[in-house]
C-alpha cells in the first residue's frame, strides 16, 4: 500500500514536504484492536497538521514494554487498517520504546500526543524544540481502551452458555454462588461500586483452580426480573469482578444465572437445579459430578448441590447464621472460600 513506508522514506517525504511548506504532524501508538477512540483521535490529529504521519509500534516492542500478552493483531495487519484510515497519511513501523528516535530522524513540524501528559514531564519536548518542532497534547474525552474491549469479550463469552466444543474426559467443576461467597452480601447487589470479594476469596479460588477444577458461578438474581436493577448492571458487577480475578490469573469458566423471581416458578431458580444442567449440556455431560463441589454461603446453595448430587461446602462469609430456608446439612462447612479450598484438596480423587 502507498501510504506504507519506511521510516527512512519517512524522513526524506518530511524533508520534501518542508521544502514546499506544508506542516507534517506525527503521533504513534499501538493500535491494537482498532477503536473508535483511536479513530476520533487520528481525526483530531490531522486537523492540526497538512499531513499525518503515524507510527506504529512493531509487536516486539509492545512485548518487550507493555504487555508480553500482546498484541492480539499483528503489525502487518495493524498498520494496514491505520493506512486505510482517510486521515492518514503515512505509516511506519517502530522498534524503540518511545518516540524519542522518531523524532529526532523525521522531524515533524508538530509530535502529536494524546492524553494527560503534564508538557513539561515529557523526554520527547526538548528534542522537537531543537530542531523547532512543537509538541501537541490532543485530551482524549472519552476513555476506550482495547484492555475494556477485551475484558468485556472475556465477560460475554463467559456469560454465554451456546457455543460448540469438544472436551476429553471428565471435567471437575466447583460450582460457586457468586453474592455471599465470592463477594461479601449486599442486597440486590447492581452497583460495581458495592463489589468487594470475601476475605480470602482470590486464595481459595486460585487454589481451586491450580488443583485442576473448573471454577463455574450458579447464582440467582431475581433483582432482574424484580425490575431492581437490569442485566447489564449484572454484567456490569460480573466485569468488575473479572477484573479483580484476572490479575491473579483467576478464571472463572462461565456465569450461570436465574433472572427470575421466586414467584415465576422457573427452572433455573436455585435450589433447582436448571443452571447445573446448564453447564452439564455446555459440556456435553462430561461434568463428573461425583467429583465436584457446589459452594455457598446459603442453605439454598446446599439444598441445589444435594438436589444435583454435588458434595456441598458452606461457607460462613454470607448470610449463614440467619438464613434458615432449607433444613440441610452440608457435607463440610468451611470459614470462607481458602478454607473451603483446603477443604478440596484434602477430599479430592
Ligand atoms: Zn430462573
Amino acid at each position: 500500500m502507498g501510504k506504507i513506508k519506511t521510516r527512512d522514506e519517512i524522513r526524506k517525504i518530511v524533508e520534501d514536504l518542508k521544502r514546499k511548506n506544508k506542516k507534517t504532524g506525527f503521533t504513534s501508538g499501538s493500535f491494537d484492536l482498532l477503536h473508535v477512540g483511536h479513530v476520533d483521535y487520528l481525526e483530531k490529529a490531522k486537523q492540526k497538521c497538512d499531513v499525518l504521519i503515524v507510527g506504529v509500534n512493531s509487536d516486539s516492542s509492545i512485548k518487550q514494554y507493555k504487555d508480553p500478552n500482546r498484541p492480539i493483531i499483528s503489525q502487518q495487519q495493524r498498520i494496514k487498517l491505520i493506512a486505510a484510515l482517510y486521515m492518514v497519511d503515512y505509516a511506519f513501523l517502530f522498534e524503540e520504546k518511545n518516540n524519542n528516535k522518531n523524532i529526532e530522524i523525521l522531524k515533524p513540524d508538530f509530535y502529536i500526543k494524546a492524553g494527560d501528559y503534564s508538557l513539561s514531564q515529557l523526554s520527547s519536548k526538548p528534542i522537537a524544540e531543537k530542531y523547532g518542532g512543537e509538541v501537541i497534547l490532543i485530551p482524549i474525552e472519552e476513555k476506550i481502551s482495547t484492555t475494556d474491549i477485551i475484558d468485556n469479550i472475556r465477560m460475554l463469552s463467559s456469560t454465554d452458555s451456546i457455543e460448540d466444543q469438544k472436551f476429553e474426559g471428565g471435567i471437575k467443576a466447583i460450582f460457586l454462588d457468586r453474592d455471599g461467597s465470592i463477594n461479601e452480601e449486599v442486597e440486590y447487589l447492581h452497583d460495581p461500586e458495592q463489589f468487594k470479594l470475601t476475605s480470602n476469596a482470590l486464595e481459595g479460588m486460585k487454589k481451586m483452580q491450580d488443583l485442576g477444577y473448573k471454577l463455574m458461578i450458579v447464582t440467582n438474581q431475581p433483582g432482574i426480573g424484580l425490575g431492581y436493577f437490569t442485566m447489564e448492571d449484572f454484567f456490569k458487577v460480573n466485569l468488575h469482578m473479572f477484573k479483580q480475578l484476572s490479575p491473579h490469573r483467576i478464571q472463572i469458566d462461565k456465569i450461570y444465572f436465574c433472572p427470575h423471581t421466586i414467584t415465576a416458578n422457573c427452572e433455573c431458580r436455585k435450589p433447582k437445579i436448571g443452571l447445573i444442567k446448564r453447564a452439564q449440556e455446555y459440556y456435553q455431560g462430561k461434568i463428573d459430578l461425583e467429583h465436584s463441589f457446589f459452594i455457598g454461603d446459603s442453605t439454598t446453595d446446599v439444598k441445589c448441590g444435594q438436589n444435583a448430587g454435588i458434595k456441598t461446602i458452606l461457607v460462613k462469609t454470607g448470610k449463614t447464621k440467619q438464613d434458615k430456608k432449607e433444613d440441610v446439612k452440608p457435607d463440610f462447612t468451611a470459614l470462607n472460600l481458602l478454607e473451603a479450598a483446603n477443604i478440596i484438596e484434602e477430599n479430592s480423587n
